[in-house]
């Protein structure tokens, strides 16, 4: 079975749902970039592991030597559109084929490599991006986390916590009964086409439990959970698309005089930082023994 670690850089300054994000955003990203990041990096390095990056374009220009290191070392930079936009999908089709021109454009002009995957902010995802994604010359999306329990606790997050109510879109329910595993899709999200050329590798849906294998929500459960839903992914020959994000890898001495909630990052970092280290230390051993260990953009279907 393949597996593939692939994680969002999603700063700091993207988990604010106010206004006030745009002031706070320039030292919180550097936060991200020069503190948390490396930590990541550590590992994979330790673990002689290849990942996914899926970067936010308006960051590329600022941290260039950086991208480059990451691509230079073997790792995939992928898009993750220009700004962040939480409402993508209720953009223009025009604003979302700008939202990823010009993150590649970023990327290549930074590391001289073009992406060829996707992620959309918060797994939003609709036959506009997917089209405009085609006409871009990318050959996959991963996008979509078809797991009905995800997306029912999104909903109800955004209904009791958030500030701003519109900050959020929840992907519709109909899309929770796609294919499980790589798949060619057709112009429709959840129909395959057996002659489209483009892919769609949705994010893991654990067998049983029906939960996204997403390590954000999973840190907190703890470790047995987490390796019994990769067991189970594994045992019913599923793609193992493992999905982390930045923010896990912040200290809670990072957070330390920064202005803001982080309503997740402070979940993250209620753990000590060395236990989840040893998490994800433990989580990828066990990933390498079971699994072949592949970027999203050698994967085939
Ligand atoms: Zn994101």
């Amino acid at each position: 079975m393949q597996a593939s670690i692939n994680i969002d850089l999603d700063t700091l300054s993207d988990e604010i749902d106010d206004d006030a994000r745009q002031i706070r955003s320039a030292p919180l990203r550097a936060i991200t970039y020069e503190r948390v990041l490396p930590r990541f990096l550590d590992i994979l390095d330790r673990h002689g592991l290849k990942a996914t990056f899926f970067v936010i374009g308006r960051d590329v220009a600022g941290h260039a030597a950086l991208f480059r290191s990451i691509a230079e070392a073997g790792h995939e930079l992928a898009n993750h559109t220009m700004t962040h936009p939480k409402q993508l999908v209720r953009l223009s089709p025009e604003e979302i084929a700008r939202e990823i021109r010009e993150c590649g454009g970023a990327v290549h002009a930074a590391t001289g490599v073009k992406p060829t995957g996707f992620r959309a902010p918060g797994y939003t995802v609709s036959p506009v991006v997917l089209a405009s994604l085609r006409a871009e010359g990318y050959t996959y999306d991963s996008s979509l986390n078809a797991s009905w329990v995800y997306l029912a606790l999104k909903r109800a997050f955004k209904a009791v916590r958030l500030n701003d109510q519109d900050y959020i879109v929840c992907q519709p329910m109909a899309d929770t009964t796609g294919p499980r595993n790589p798949y060619r899709v057709s112009t429709q999200l959840s129909q395959r086409d057996a002659n489209s050329e483009f892919l769609e590798i949705p994010v893991s849906v654990v067998p049983y439990i029906h939960y996204p294998f997403v390590t954000s929500v999973l840190l907190q459960l703890g470790l047995p959970l987490t390796l019994w839903c990769l067991r189970r992914l594994v045992a019913w020959n599923r793609f193992v698309n493992c999905n982390l994000h930045i923010n896990e890898f912040t200290d809670k001495a990072d957070l330390q005089g920064v202005e803001g909630t982080f309503y997740f990052t402070e979940q993250y970092a209620a753990i000590p930082l060395a236990d989840r280290m040893r998490y994800f230390d433990t989580l990828f051993t066990e990933m390498k023994s079971r699994c072949e260990m592949v970027l999203l953009r050698d994967v085939r279907a």
